[in-house]
């Protein structure tokens, strides 16, 4: 804070633990565990003062870089003709406070999408552009997580100001901390440190590659566009049509997730119009309406549709998968419908 960041960090609200502005250690999750299975999420209490003792919630941190609703500008009427205001954006300074490898990941999908193309997105840009990161390696994964099947984690190799292993050993709580940029380098001679013992960084390496044994899912991921691209025909689709509530939450809580869609708003007056970017969702009917008609009609179009572009025609349109295994799309699923098991339903069922 004392460098103008506003800290953002994991936080418990409302039965989850999600990610919000934040100001103390005690704001953190100390004490609590989360329950995961698909369709399932509960908070428990830890036998120990653990910070980042969870898995990963709701919230990932697209939120702060893509926000959910952004004005893009405003119209307003003046005598016979309208004036447009453009949105003068003036982009927060981050600090996030625990972000996993898996996001550190989806991040830089986001980053491909957004900065990557013809149109640059200039609002993520200086959002992006200002963050500091400290990232924390997972001590334990959760049943619904399969990021060492999508090859981005557990832990956070890259993209981090700070990177830290929480230890905690009997009467003994520390951190492993190891440094990713100059600016992180800086900020932590600001902090009581000493060089790590042998035995502690053996610790915590010992602490990220049991959380990697500890995976609740995997997915095959060998070949796995060529086989969604010859199995658009596969009567699985159907199978989970009629599971698949169209709901949207997946995309929601996907960290990778990206579309949006405008929105006009004007007041009763007609004096006053805005133009506002919302988060958009390839489940909703609208999502792909053309003239004359919705493309893709059927929820089983909608679902072939999100599974097929995460991990097949992601890799053709930006070189990787749209997938980091973190999870959340089974677990916040309400029918707990899973993605690895839609995939391994269609591998073991080729036609
Ligand atoms: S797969 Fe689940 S979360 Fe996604 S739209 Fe269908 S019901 Fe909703
Ligand atoms: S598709 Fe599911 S598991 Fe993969 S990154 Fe998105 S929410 Fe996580």
């Amino acid at each position: 804070m004392r460098r103008s960041y506003q800290p953002v960090g994991p936080t418990v609200r409302d039965g989850a633990i999600i990610y919000d502005e934040i100001r103390a250690t005690a704001d953190l999750p100390v004490g609590w565990t989360d329950e995961q299975e698909a369709g399932v999420y509960r908070l428990k209490r830890r036998d120990d003062q653990a910070l980042f003792g969870y898995v990963v919630g709701p919230h990932s941190w697209k939120r702060f870089l893509h926000p959910p609703a952004r004005r893009l500008w405003r119209a307003e009427r003046e005598g016979s003709g309208v004036r447009f205001i453009s949105e003068e954006e003036k982009p927060p300074r981050y600090a996030l406070i625990g972000v996993r490898a898996c996001e550190l990941r989806a991040m830089a999908i986001q980053d491909k999408v957004f900065l990557e193309g013809v149109h640059v997105d200039a609002s993520y840009q200086a959002r992006r552009k200002n963050l500091f990161i400290v990232a924390v390696n997972c001590g334990q994964a959760g049943k619904t997580c399969f990021c060492v099947s999508m090859q981005a984690g557990p832990k956070a190799t890259a993209g981090f100001d700070l990177a830290v292993t929480e230890v905690l050993e009997g009467a003994r709580h520390y951190f492993v901390v190891e440094e990713g940029s100059a600016e992180g380098s800086d900020l932590l001679r600001e902090v009581q440190t000493r060089p790590a013992a042998v035995a502690e960084t053996e610790t915590a390496d010992r602490i990220v590659a049991k959380t990697a044994g500890q995976m609740g899912r995997t997915m095959e991921t060998a070949g796995v566009k060529e086989l969604l691209y010859q199995n658009y025909d596969h009567p699985r689709w159907d199978n989970v049509a009629e599971r698949c509530l169209t709901c949207g939450n997946c995309t929601m809580v996907c960290p990778t997730c990206f579309c949006t869609t405008v929105e006009e708003v004007t007041d009763l007056s007609g004096e006053h119009a805005e133009r506002w970017q919302k988060w958009d969702s390839c489940f909703t009917i609208d999502f792909s309406y053309v003239h004359g008609g919705s493309v893709r009609a059927s929820s089983k179009s909608r679902y072939r549709q999100w599974l097929t572009h995460k991990l097949a025609t992601w890799q053709d349109q930006f070189g990787s998968s749209g997938c980091v295994g973190c999870g959340r799309c089974i677990t916040w699923c309400p029918v707990g419908i899973d993605i690895t098991e839609e995939v391994r339903a269609i591998r073991d069922n080729v036609e």
